[in-house]
């Protein structure tokens, strides 16, 4: 039987699937759902297969290519909502979003992201603050309806307001729970977004992390372990500011994390073998990469939509990959610490460190999903971040062992190489809900894969449950 090679977007993964099925309505959807001997199970959707983790194979089964539904249907001005077909790009919805005058609450980094994907999966972004709160920090909580083709090729409709606990169950789901066409996102009024960046040393920000959370600015870090250094980068409100797009410090920002570091990076790795004379010149870069972000990156006036970033269909030469967990508020000072020690440790011990400045993120408490990595209180992370050069996989186990012994949570989608235990100590309850609805809703598995099965079910849980946050 021939199948069809398919690769996530950095070629990390590969899988044998039966069939690649490109979609246009739903009714192309319910038949492929409805014939399993034409189209073996696992069905699963295809977004941009961004994610960094086994959550996209469908090895042997049938994977539905969601990229030709990208019809946004509907933007409601009065109602603050848009509502579109799955397989629409984030960027491109933000972008529409804009131009009438509103705004996504989280604008995340990576444009490429499909908004079915964004409504069913793991996504971070820091949490932003604005009308004296903090918002969410994850695409999916602001998902306010969903259309999905249930396992009997039915059609299922679910809103928040009918449906809470159902819209948390698939707000997790990754398509366990249906295949996702159409989806409606609450959205705001655009507002002028400041950003600005501080450069701390890793002290000084564990002992001030509580004034700066006090500050009300949304946070996101750029972690330098080897130099003992935070760079804070500081998005917040301007209200009444005209908003103008198009903003040249954040095209600055977003050309040199996605191409220009990786190429650096990787081209030092292939021009000068010598490990000392090479992590000394990344590390000088590193140092001007900070001063230069709080000297010339800040910007009074821009619209959040020019954060977000296209990256290109396939991952080429200057590409980079990276890995997640979220940590407790109350520990993070500590945890920081921590991890920068480890990262010093695990390069003594195995010649390897990251070849790309690592990132963090603060975010707000969030119980809209089940599978919510801030969802027994707010969180910051830890991502390592690297061009994905040899040494990388066995760093990842190294750090995910490290996470889950630090009470960390990770994400299906962007944790790479998790083991069962790591997931059932982060999500034990979770994960026992989730199969109740699993179980009624998919009794044949036909959204099932070998993946999930292992995580939520392989070994019974023996450690010690999470500490509260
Ligand atoms: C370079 C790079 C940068 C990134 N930056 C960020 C970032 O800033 N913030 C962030 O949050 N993430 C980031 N990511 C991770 C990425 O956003 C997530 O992995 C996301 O899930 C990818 O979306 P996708 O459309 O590519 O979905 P895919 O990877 O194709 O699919 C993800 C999972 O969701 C399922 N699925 C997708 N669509 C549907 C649907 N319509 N119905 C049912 N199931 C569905 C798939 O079957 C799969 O299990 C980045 C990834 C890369 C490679």
């Amino acid at each position: 039987m021939p199948t069809t090679k398919v690769y996530n977007w950095k070629r990390s993964i590969a899988y044998d699937a039966n069939s690649v099925e490109k979609v246009s309505s739903v009714e192309d959807i319910q038949r492929i759902v409805r014939d399993p001997g034409r189209y073996p199970s696992p069905v699963r959707v295809r977004g941009s297969h961004h994610s960094t983790t086994r959550c996209v194979v469908a090895e042997g089964g049938t994977v539905i290519d969601m990229l030709g539904m990208n019809r946004i249907l509907a933007i409601d001005k009065a109602a603050k909502t848009i509502t579109m077909e799955a397989g629409v790009l984030h960027i491109d919805a933000a972008k529409a979003l804009e131009k009438e005058g509103l705004q996504f609450y989280v604008n995340c980094e990576i444009g490429n992201l499909t908004v079915g994907s964004g409504a069913c999966g793991g996504t971070k972004d820091a949490s932003y603050y604005a009308d004296d709160q903090w918002e969410y920090g994850q695409v999916a909580s602001y998902c306010i309806g969903m259309k999905a083709v249930q396992a009997d090729g039915s059609i299922l409709e679910v809103t928040e307001e009918g449906d809470p606990e159902l819209m948390a169950a698939l707000r997790s789901s990754y398509g366990m729970l249906g295949i996702i066409y159409e989806v409606t996102f609450r959205v705001k009024d655009l507002r002028a977004m400041a950003v600005e960046h501080e450069v701390l040393h890793v002290d000084d920000f564990a002992a001030k992390l509580n004034a700066l959370i006090t500050d009300n600015r949304s946070m996101m870090l750029y972690l330098f372990p080897f130099l003992d250094k935070v760079v804070v980068e500081y998005r917040y409100d301007r209200p009444g500011v005209e908003v103008e797009s198009g903003s040249w410090q954040w095209a600055v920002r977003n050309y040199t994390w996605k191409s220009l570091w990786p190429f650096i990076s990787k081209t030092l790795h292939y021009a000068v073998p010598i490990r000392r004379v090479r992590f000394a010149m990344i590390d000088g870069l590193n140092n001007l990469t900070g001063a230069v972000m709080r000297r010339l990156i800040r910007d009074r006036n821009s619209s959040p939509a020019d954060q977000i970033i296209r990256y290109p269909e396939m991952a080429g030469y200057a590409s980079y990959t990276f890995s997640i967990w979220a940590f407790p508020r109350a520990d993070y000072a500590q945890s920081i610490k921590d991890y920068y020690a480890f990262c010093k440790e695990y390069d003594r011990l195995n010649h390897f460190r990251c070849d790309m400045l690592n990132v963090g993120y603060h975010i707000a408490q969030d119980r809209q999903s089940l599978f919510s990595y801030t969802r027994h209180g707010p969180a910051l992370t830890l991502d390592p971040v690297a061009t994905g050069l040899p040494g990388w996989e066995a760093f990842l186990i190294a750090y995910n062992q490290w996470c889950a012994n630090h009470n960390g949570t990770p994400l299906f989608n962007q944790s790479g190489s998790l083991e069962p235990y790591q997931v059932q100590r982060a999500f034990g309850e979770e994960i026992r809900i989730f199969l109740g609805y699993r179980e009624r809703m998919d009794p044949q598995d036909r959204f099932y894969t070998a993946f999930f099965k292992r995580l939520f079910e392989e070994g019974v849980e023996r450690l010690e449950p999470r500490r509260a946050a």
